[in-house]
């Protein structure tokens, strides 16, 4: 069962609350402890929060490891080798059509929390797993429809699913004769993420947490395709990478964006910014040039010296884009959203092979047009 109680300071009890505090210790188990690696056994742990103020993270320690703390804004470390996941396997009834299973807990001594609009902190899975396409039940999830991130292979004994996005992590699991045989009929295994769930606990145990799990939406599900089984969709560039299409009625600007300041900030300390967040393999940059000259809203462009790749610094709402641009410009005589469209359709493919992005329209200014796309 999830951790009974656990140790915590005034500091951790005043900023997560009672309502915070159950929501964690629903979600840890305590099995090793996280600065040690040995188990925790039967005392009771310390739990450490480390805020990083994008997120948090709590985890559990043996109390003559650390004390309970609240730590504010730095980072002890996010790549845990201590850290406990483990996997089961069971065939789960679809309406009276079971699928094979693989149920995984990918931390059970640290989870990752988020801090809610109404300043709640809720429990979040890592975004790798949205990332390869996992999503909680509901009517986003469809039974039997692959996705893209992730692909399982079967051995004798056993099943594995690594993920395709990184750290690219693989969940193996022993298999029974039944579940083998029903995942290599049905060319897939379904695929359920939770902290909710210790797979390793008795069969009853694990098939009540498992429905509380599903029933709550605490969970991400993905059909997971054998390997070989599945083309992925047409190629749509790594998956959480955001595209941005800017056009004026002379010039238009397309590509991945590359990093986007977290506030508004003047010309001069955004080209500084940028200039940080390029790296020093593409040699120097040109000077910043306007987009369209005509229209100073658009934006500016460089080039790289050693790699000739062009950089857009795009002003918006909130702060800045820089933008890998794909093209020095083009696009004259845009008239129309579905004209730039075509147009970046057409950049985006020669460019770099990326076909079938959605584009949804953005805040748009006099004689400037965003649209955002992410695969
Ligand atoms: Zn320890």
């Amino acid at each position: 069962m999830a951790v009974a109680s656990v140790l915590v300071s005034p500091q951790i009890q005043d900023q997560l609350g009672d309502e915070g505090l159950a929501e964690v210790t629903r979600h840890l188990w305590p099995a090793d402890c996280q600065s040690c690696g040995k188990p925790l056994g039967s005392q009771r742990p310390s739990l450490v929060v480390d805020n990083l103020e994008v997120f948090a993270t709590a985890s559990l320690h043996h109390q003559r490891c650390r004390t309970p703390q609240w730590n504010q804004g730095h980072i002890t470390g996010t790549n845990q080798p201590t850290l406990s996941f483990r996997v089961g396997g069971l065939m789960l009834p679809i309406q009276n059509d079971p699928r094979p299973m693989l149920v995984v807990n990918p931390g059970l001594e640290s989870v990752i929390l988020n801090r809610q609009d109404d300043q709640r902190w809720k429990v979040q899975h890592n975004s790798y797993f949205t990332k390869a396409g996992l999503v909680p039940p509901g009517r986003s999830f469809v039974v039997d429809h692959p996705i893209d991130g992730a692909v399982a292979r079967l051995t004798t004994d056993s099943i594995a699913v690594t993920l395709q996005v990184a750290p690219f992590p693989t969940y193996e699991c022993a298999l029974e004769e039944h579940f083998r045989q029903e995942a290599a009929r049905l060319k897939g295994v379904l695929l359920g993420v939770t902290h909710l769930v210790d797979p390793w606990t008795d069969p009853h145990t694990f098939t009540r947490d498992l429905d509380t799990a599903l029933r709550s939406g605490e969970m991400l599900l993905g059909w997971v395709p054998l390997h070989g089984t599945h083309t992925p969709a047409p190629r749509t560039g790594p998956p959480g990478t955001h595209y941005v299409l800017r056009w004026t009625p002379h010039c238009g600007i397309v590509g991945p964006v590359l990093a986007q300041t977290p506030k508004t900030l003047v010309q001069r300390k955004a080209r500084n910014w940028a200039k940080s967040m390029i790296s020093p393999d593409e040699g120097t940059l040109m000077s910043w040039e306007p987009i369209d000259p005509k229209v100073p809203e658009a934006g500016w462009i460089t080039m790289s010296t050693l790699s000739a790749k062009f950089f857009a610094l795009l002003p918006h709402a909130e702060g800045w884009y820089l933008v890998q641009a794909l093209t020095r410009g083009g696009g004259r005589d845009l008239t129309t959203d579905n004209e730039a469209k075509a147009w970046a359709g057409q950049v985006l493919q020669i460019k770099s092979g990326i076909t079938g992005l959605e584009w949804r329209p953005g805040p748009q200014q006099p004689g400037v047009s965003t649209l955002y796309a992410t695969p």
